[in-house]
């Protein structure tokens, strides 16, 4: 083990690790592209851009030059009140201008987990405001992921990470996995059903949202089944819900469009995004506000916030990251790039303990039946290409900049491990 890793063991924490016990780093050092090197000089191949945050590839002087440029100038002031900056407000506006209609104001986070906070409090504070402040129920999808947070982690449907924590956000209703391998063709209609059971169960005058990912991401990359989404929507407008999409992975070209709102056909009261909106340069999120909430909000004092909301530097960042992703049709690629390593990975799912290989755009999974995922991580790893185990999957997410020649490693790779997984 380097000195540096040796170090990292005697001093640091780091974020999902037994304490106590912590596994040997790779230290990385640099990036370029789709590529990665650590401190020995070992050069990776990046099949997952880390958690899903980078679009626009590693090492972007562009990047660098506003952010420095940007701390030159003003490198931050409390957004708090009455205190404003002039990439905030311009980022507001251009992600108004690239988002679904209906929706109206802007309000900047440093993350997703955060920006889950916001949307959920905001939806309870809205309809406390409008005169129903019995509306405080949140629904919530077993397999989905909302972030680490007060909220956000009660909306979480992965139990392993909300045990031992003690009682978290009260007044979250479960609904099941949206996953169309497990009831078959007629998946949207048995979903649908079971949405609009447990809003009769619970009464529709006491659930105020309903927050779910456009395509499960920690979940495995599980796309919705056929027409789920509009539907979902008409139900949850029938009864006066308000639908937050978390696209804290889908938006911003991952699913080959702006918001995976987008891809699905909805329109939503609230949309919450992070990672892609700065490739990850800079910490830094957004919850997109629709009318419905605006106009149940109005008059409200949101007193909501965190020190760094409005961050200049991050505002400027994500200005300049969206014009890349822009420039450089990252959209288009992720459409055209994700088809080509799909088409590489169709065939694993005729091996016997391959259950399924699904995914959109340059979102994709592959879940196993009956086998540990771990060893093809650690075995890909071995072989210079980082792709991740997420429980029975395992998923890519590549940066959108990846070659095709990359694409073609990645799979060779990826397709050597599943492979010998079966031995
Ligand atoms: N929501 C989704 C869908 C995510 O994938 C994540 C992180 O992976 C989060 C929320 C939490 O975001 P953050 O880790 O930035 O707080």
């Amino acid at each position: 083990m380097t000195d540096l890793a040796s170090l990292d063991q005697r001093t640091l924490i780091h974020p999902h690790t037994v304490i106590g016990d912590p596994a040997e780093p790779l230290v990385l050092d640099r990036g370029e592209g789709a590529l990665l090197w650590d401190t020995d000089g070992n050069q990776y191949l990046d099949g997952t851009c880390g958690l899903w945050q980078c679009p626009v590839g590693h090492g972007r002087a562009e990047l660098a030059d506003v952010a420095a440029e940007q701390i030159r100038k003003l490198e931050f002031y409390s957004s708090f009140g009455d205190y404003s900056n002039a990439p905030s407000i311009r980022l507001a506006e251009r992600l108004l201008s690239l988002a679904p209609a209906g929706l109206e104001r802007v309000f900047l986070t440093n993350g997703g987990s955060e920006g889950n906070e916001t949307a959920i409090k905001l939806a309870r504070l809205a309809f406390h405001h409008a005169g129903s402040p019995e509306r405080t129920v949140v629904l919530a999808r077993h397999g989905g992921y909302h972030g680490m947070g007060g909220a956000s982690l009660a909306a979480t449907g992965i139990e392993g990470l909300r045990a031992g924590y003690g009682p978290l956000l009260p007044d979250v209703e479960w609904l099941g996995k949206p996953h169309g391998i497990e009831h078959g063709p007629d998946a949207t209609d048995i979903l649908v059903a079971e949405l609009e059971q447990r809003i009769e169960e619970i009464g529709p005058h006491r659930i105020a949202a309903f927050i779910g990912e456009p395509v499960l991401g920690v979940g495995g990359m599980v796309p919705p089944p056929e027409g789920y989404w509009p539907r979902v929507q008409e139900v949850l407008r029938r009864n006066g819900i308000l639908l937050i999409v978390d696209e804290i992975v889908t938006a911003f070209g991952r699913t080959g469009h702006w918001f995976g709102s987008e891809r699905f056909g909805v329109e939503p009261d609230m949309i919450v995004t992070a990672k892609g909106l700065t490739s990850g340069y800079i910490p830094m999120g957004a919850v997109l506000i629709g009318r419905r909430v605006l106009e149940l909000a109005e008059g409200a004092t949101f007193l909501h916030g965190f020190t760094y909301n409005g961050h200049p530097v991050g505002a400027a960042v994500a200005l300049a990251n969206l014009d890349l992703i822009e420039k450089e049709n990252l959209l288009e690629r992720a459409t055209a790039l994700g088809a080509r390593l799909r088409a590489r990975l169709d065939p694993l799912a005729e091996l016997p303990h391959v259950r399924e290989v699904r995914g959109v755009g340059l979102m994709l999974g592959i879940e196993f039946a009956d086998r540990p995922t771990a060893p093809v991580q650690a075995g890909c790893r071995a072989d210079g290409v980082v792709v991740r185990a997420s429980g029975t999957s395992i998923v890519l997410s590549p940066p959108l900049v990846i070659t095709e020649d990359q694409i073609d490693t990645l799979a060779d790779v990826l397709c050597k491990h599943v492979a010998v997984a079966a031995s």
